[in-house]
């Protein structure tokens, strides 16, 4: 059951403060936080957790590392610089 370890209590670093685990497998559109592994492995088995509760796609999302906001930014104007570049020749 999804909702097994919703109670459990760990120190969030990120945060700052105590949280519930809850908090942790729901933060990201309803998909856990990325460092859940690092986090929870001393609480209970949370990588069979994740193995049973989220497909392999899902996991891709969770664990993917995001692109910073800054690079995204870079990536966007380099293709707006290229439509207009093609769009004068
Ligand atoms: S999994 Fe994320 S939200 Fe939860 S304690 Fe760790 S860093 Fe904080």
């Amino acid at each position: 059951m999804i909702t097994q370890h919703d109670d459990k209590e760990g120190y969030c670093k990120m945060l700052g403060h105590f949280l519930t685990f809850n908090y942790c497998r729901s933060v990201s559109n309803n998909l856990p936080c990325n460092k859940v592994l690092d986090c929870w492995f001393q609480h209970f088995a949370i990588q069979e957790f994740i193995d049973k509760n989220y497909t392999v796609e899902e996991q891709e999302l969770i664990f993917t590392p995001q692109k910073p906001k800054i690079q995204s930014l870079s990536d966007i104007l380099k293709q707006a610089q290229k439509r207009l570049q093609e769009s004068k020749s």
